[in-house]
């Protein structure tokens, strides 16, 4: 369906510009006053109309950025060329007004920005030309209503940034929607694809990682080979638990029951469970909540969400440093936030956080983020971050209160 989209889109495009080049040829040779004496002028006028027909057919194959800059310039001397050859015919100035508009065909916002800007000067040195020298020998309409042309010419130009600023959304939206239908059948995609491998992958990795443990334990093995029997368990680990948190996002259990959870109690579980974690650098974690809130959600599912978090503020903190904790009740929201003060991260690394295999550590995964999201996103919740690199993150979740 693409394909044939495609190909209706290039026969419009080519039936259009033959139009174009149809009517820029009959401007050339029909009822040509300067065709007579075959001058410079004529020569010139010729001679651009096959450069720019030309460019267009090419246009096509090449589509390039620079392709398009070379259009539009071609379109400037074009226009201002017919103005300049034909001054009675003054249905030319309306062209000069439009030639912003070729680049919205294009859809290149730069370029649009760029015709607009240079479009302003040439029509400022050409209406001081016509005021100041010409003293409307050639151009008399203009010259006759001098402070009402400027004034359709700066009208012509806001109704085309108009046109480009509308026609612009509409085509970003159209991006973003195009982008978001992308992510959720990659997502969809994934998770088909570890239901489907997850069990196949399980099972051999359990069989060898028994085996090793029983080699771990073996005396018939020295210390070193041990030692590599130790690494090989550790890789075997990591797998296990990318597979298993696989098959989280790949099979998300419709029947968990949701209750009215209170997340003192959630939090401060949470944080017993993790300071041991954290005591391996020697992180502490301060917990700061005094009230009872509730929040309807699975208590399993918020705990998994609120252990990928801290789990991630210890493992970005230097040694020693500790990380807060905070919950409270905000009007009818909840309130959860994590700070740390290690490493932070970059406007980039923030956007690209939730992608599903994003991560910056030798051992992550890169999946607890986004099942943070899908997690908050599911009992509509939202998670805001704001980092600094170097200075540390501060994770806000916000869930609906309960009462
Ligand atoms: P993982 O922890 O397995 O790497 P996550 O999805 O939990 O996967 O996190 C993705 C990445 O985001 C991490 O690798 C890390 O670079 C970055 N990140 C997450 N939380 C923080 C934080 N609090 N401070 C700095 N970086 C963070
Ligand atoms: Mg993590």
């Amino acid at each position: 369906m693409f394909k044939t989209y495609i190909r209706n889109d290039q026969k419009l495009y080519f039936f259009t510009i033959l139009l174009v080049i149809t009517i820029m040829t009959m401007g050339v040779l029909i009822k040509n006053h300067l065709m007579a004496d075959l001058g410079i002028g004529f020569l010139f006028h010729l001679s651009i109309v096959v450069i720019i027909s030309v460019s267009l057919l090419l246009y096509p194959k090449y589509g390039t950025h620079s392709f398009r800059t070379i259009i539009i310039i071609e379109a400037f001397i074009y226009f201002y060329t017919i103005f300049i050859l034909y001054p009675e015919t003054w249905s030319n100035f309306i062209f000069l007004c439009f030639i912003p508009a070729v680049a919205i065909m294009f859809f290149d916002s730069k370029l649009f920005h760029f015709s607009l800007f240079i479009n302003s000067i040439l029509i400022a040195i050409t209406f001081g030309f016509i005021a100041l020298f010409d003293h409307g020998n050639l151009y008399t309409y203009i010259k006759q209503d001098l402070v009402g042309n400027v004034f359709n010419y700066v009208g012509s130009q806001a109704l085309i940034y108009f046109i480009f600023y509308l026609t612009n959304l509409r085509v970003k939206k159209q991006e973003l929607y195009y982008e978001q239908i992308k992510q959720a059948e990659r997502l969809k995609t994934a998770g088909q694809l570890a239901a489907a491998v997850a069990h196949e992958i399980r099972n051999p990795v359990t069989v060898v990682k028994g085996f090793l443990q029983l080699y771990e334990q073996d005396s018939q093995f020295n210390d070193a080979i041990k030692s590599q029997f130790t690494l090989m368990i550790d890789e075997l680990n990591t797998a296990e638990s990318v597979v298993s948190q696989f098959l989280s996002i790949a099979k998300p259990d419709e029947n968990l029951n949701i209750e009215s959870v209170n997340l003192k109690v959630v939090l401060q579980s949470v944080t017993d469970l993790l300071n041991s974690y954290g005591l391996l650098n020697n992180n502490n974690i301060k917990l700061e909540i005094k009230e009872d809130c509730y929040i309807a959600a699975n208590k399993i599912e918020l705990k998994q969400l609120l252990i990928n978090i801290i789990k991630n503020a210890i493992e970005a903190s230097e040694i020693g440093d500790s990380v807060i904790v905070t919950g409270g009740k905000k009007e009818d929201i909840v309130e959860i936030q994590v700070i740390d003060h290690g490493h932070g991260m970059s406007d980039t690394e923030i956007e690209c956080l939730g992608t599903p295999f994003y991560s910056l550590k030798s051992k992550g995964t890169g999946l607890g983020m986004m099942i943070c999201y899908n997690i908050a996103a599911k009992y509509k919740g939202t998670i805001e971050i704001q980092s600094a690199i170097d200075e540390g993150t501060t994770v806000t979740i916000c869930f609906p209160s309960r009462n």
